[in-house]
C-alpha cells in the first residue's frame, strides 16, 4: 500500500490525555485521549468507495493489498497515524448528557493530499476507549453497511456529510438487543472509515463550557479556526465572531438541503452536529417514503417525535442556541452572537424558497406562491403520496394537458388516491397555470427539477435488503447500491428498480420502518 503523507494537527496542537490506560473515566484538562484500536479476528474489506480512495490517493491496487483490509479493521497502523479519540459532551433528547466522547470512534490520523487537502480517517467500531462508557465499543454491521452507503448517497445528492472510505467485517461478532426488547443476540461486526476534513463536533465546545474551563474552550475555540477555518480574516475576536456566524450558515444550508430530499436524521443531539456543518453520525436515520412531517425513523423519538422530519429546522436552532451559549465565555459580542442565529434562520428560509422553487420547476417563489404550494404538501400527506417519487414524475405532467398519470405511482393507497383524486386534479390545474405564468422552455423546466429531485435516494428497504444480504454473506447488493447512488439524478434504467416505491412488506419491517440506536 501507498503510504500517506500524515499531519496529525489535533494530536499535535492541543491539549491531550496521554497516559493511555483504556478504561472508561471523565477525561479534564484534555480534549482528546491516545487509544489504540482493538484487533480483530479476520478483517475482509466489504466494500469501498472509489472517489473517497482516489481522493487520498489510492488506486485498486492499494484496495486490494491485504494491508488495506487490515488498516481499516483495525488491526495495523500506517506509519505517521496517532490514533486518539475524541472528549466531548452534548445535549442528548433535550437535556444536558455530561461527558460523552468517542465512545467507539477512534481516528487514526489527518492526511494531507497532493492537492494540499486535509482528510482526517476515523474508525467507528474498533474497540473501547475512554469513552465507551460501559458500551463495547463496536459496530454491527446493519449500522455500518447503513452509514457506509449513506454518507457517499448524500454525497453524491450534493449535500455536506462526512463521508466514507472502507466497510470492513470484523469476523468478530456482537451482542445486541436490536428492538431493545430483552432479546439481545449476536450479529456480525464491522467497522466503517469515515473520512472528513474534521470530526469536531458543538458538543466538543460545550463540554469544557460546561466545566467553566475557559481555557481549554478558548484554545479549541482558536485551533478550530485556524485549521478548519484558514479564510477567516481579523483579529481574534473578529475571527470567532466571523466563525459562529459562518457555522449557523452552513447548518442553515445543510438542513435545507435534509428537507430537499427528504432525509430524516434521527438523532440530532448536539453532539451529532458537525461544527463543519457536514452531516455527521449515521444512526437511525431515515428517507421519508409518503410525506409525513411527523415522522421519525427511531423508535427512541417515537413517543416526542423530536427529531421528527418537520422539526428538523426548529432544531437545527435549538442546537446553534446550545453552541452559542458555550461559546460566550470567548465571544465578547453578545449581538453577533444573537446575529448567527438570525443567520441560521434567514440562510434556512432563503435556501429551502430557492430549492422549493427548483422542486416545483418555477423560476422564483413569492407570496402568492404560499398556497398552492401548501395544499401540495397537505394533499402529499393525507393521500399517502411517496416524496421522492412525486417531485421526481412531477417534471413529467405536461403544461399543456395536465394530468395525473405521470404520478399515479407515486402513490400508495388505491382507496387515498380515489378519495383526493378530485383534489389533486384540481391542484394539478393550478399548478400548470402558474407554470404558465412563468414560461420557461419545457426542457430547462425539466432540467431544472430533476436537478433537484433525485431519481434515488437510499430508500429504508433497499438499506435493508444489502444489510440482509450482507449477513447471509453476499456483498454485491452494497457495491451495486453504492454504484446507483453514485448517479442519484440520472435515470439509470438498468437500476430502475431501486426507485420504486416501498412494497408493502416493508410498511411495519424492523430497519425498514422503525429502526432503533442499538447499533
Ligand atoms: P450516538 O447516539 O451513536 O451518537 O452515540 C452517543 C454516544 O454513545 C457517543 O459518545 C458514542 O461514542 C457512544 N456509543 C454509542 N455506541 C457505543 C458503543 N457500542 N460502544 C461505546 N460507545 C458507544
Ligand atoms: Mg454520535
Amino acid at each position: 500500500m501507498r503510504a500517506l503523507n500524515f499531519d496529525n494537527r489535533f494530536v499535535r496542537e492541543l491539549p491531550g490525555d496521554t497516559d493511555g490506560i483504556n478504561m472508561s473515566r471523565q477525561v479534564y484538562d484534555a480534549l482528546w485521549s491516545s487509544v489504540q484500536p482493538t484487533a480483530v479476528a479476520k478483517p475482509r474489506l466489504l466494500a469501498h468507495s472509489p472517489e473517497v480512495a482516489e481522493m487520498l490517493g489510492w488506486t485498486a491496487a492499494d484496495i486490494a493489498d491485504p494491508d488495506f483490509a487490515s488498516v481499516f479493521g483495525g488491526n495495523q497502523l500506517l506509519a505517521g497515524m496517532q490514533p486518539y479519540a475524541a472528549c466531548y459532551g452534548g445535549h442528548q433528547f433535550g437535556g444536558w448528557a455530561g461527558q460523552l466522547g468517542d465512545g467507539r470512534a477512534i481516528s487514526l490520523g489527518e492526511t494531507v493530499n497532493s492537492a494540499g487537502e486535509r482528510w482526517e480517517l476515523q474508525l467507528k467500531g474498533a474497540g473501547p476507549t475512554p469513552y465507551s462508557r460501559r458500551a463495547d465499543g463496536r459496530a454491527v454491521l446493519r449500522s455500518s453497511v447503513r452509514e457506509f452507503l449513506c454518507s457517499e448517497a448524500m454525497y453524491h445528492l450534493g449535500i455536506p456529510t462526512t463521508r466514507a472510505l472502507s466497510l470492513v467485517a470484523t469476523g468478530d461478532s456482537v451482542m445486541r438487543d436490536m428492538l431493545y426488547d430483552g432479546n439481545p443476540a449476536l450479529e456480525p461486526g464491522a467497522i466503517v472509515c469515515r473520512v472528513a476534513p474534521s470530526f469536531i463536533r458543538f458538543g466538543n465546545f460545550e463540554l469544557p463550557a460546561s466545566r467553566g474551563d475557559k481555557a481549554l474552550l478558548e484554545q479549541l475555540v482558536d485551533f478550530t479556526i485556524a485549521r478548519d477555518y484558514p479564510e477567516l480574516q481579523g483579529d481574534t475576536q473578529a475571527k470567532r465572531s466571523a466563525w459562529f456566524m459562518e457555522i449557523c450558515r452552513r447548518t442553515g444550508v445543510m438542513i435545507a438541503h435534509w428537507m430537499r430530499v427528504g432525509f430524516v436524521h434521527g438523532v440530532m443531539n448536539t453532539d451529532n452536529m458537525s461544527i463543519l456543518g457536514l452531516t455527521i453520525d449515521y444512526g437511525p436515520y431515515g428517507w421519508l417514503e409518503d410525506y409525513d412531517p411527523m415522522w421519525t425513523p427511531n423508535t427512541t423519538d417515537e413517543a416526542g417525535k423530536r427529531y421528527c422530519y418537520g422539526q428538523q429546522p426548529y432544531i437545527g436552532h435549538w442546537n446553534l442556541a446550545h453552541l452559542r451559549d458555550a461559546l460566550k465565555p470567548v465571544i465578547a459580542d453578545a449581538q453577533v452572537l444573537q446575529a448567527g442565529l438570525q443567520a441560521y434562520a434567514d440562510t434556512y428560509s432563503e435556501t429551502f424558497g430557492v430549492m422549493l422553487a427548483a422542486k416545483f420547476g418555477i423560476r422564483e417563489l413569492s407570496d402568492n406562491d404560499a398556497p398552492w404550494i401548501n395544499s401540495a404538501f397537505e394533499l402529499l400527506h393525507k393521500s399517502e403520496v411517496d416524496m421522492t417519487l412525486f417531485f421526481r414524475n412531477l417534471a413529467d405532467v405536461d403544461v399543456q394537458q395536465p394530468e395525473l398519470t405521470p404520478l399515479l405511482p407515486a402513490f400508495y393507497r388505491d382507496d387515498l388516491l380515489q378519495q383526493y383524486r378530485a383534489e389533486w386534479e384540481q391542484w394539478l390545474g393550478q399548478y400548470c397555470a402558474r407554470l404558465q405564468t412563468d414560461n420557461l422552455p419545457p426542457e430547462e423546466r425539466r432540467a431544472r427539477m430533476n436537478a433537484a429531485n433525485p431519481r434515488f435516494v437510499l430508500r429504508n428497504y433497499l438499506a435493508q435488503q444489502a444489510i440482509d444480504l450482507a449477513t447471509a454473506g453476499d456483498n454485491s447488493r452494497i457495491v451495486e447500491l453504492l454504484d446507483t447512488l453514485r448517479h442519484p439524478y440520472d435515470e439509470q434504467p438498468r437500476y430502475a428498480h431501486f426507485a420504486e416505491k416501498r412494497p408493502e412488506w416493508a410498511r411495519h419491517k424492523a430497519g425498514c420502518s422503525m429502526l432503533s440506536c442499538s447499533s
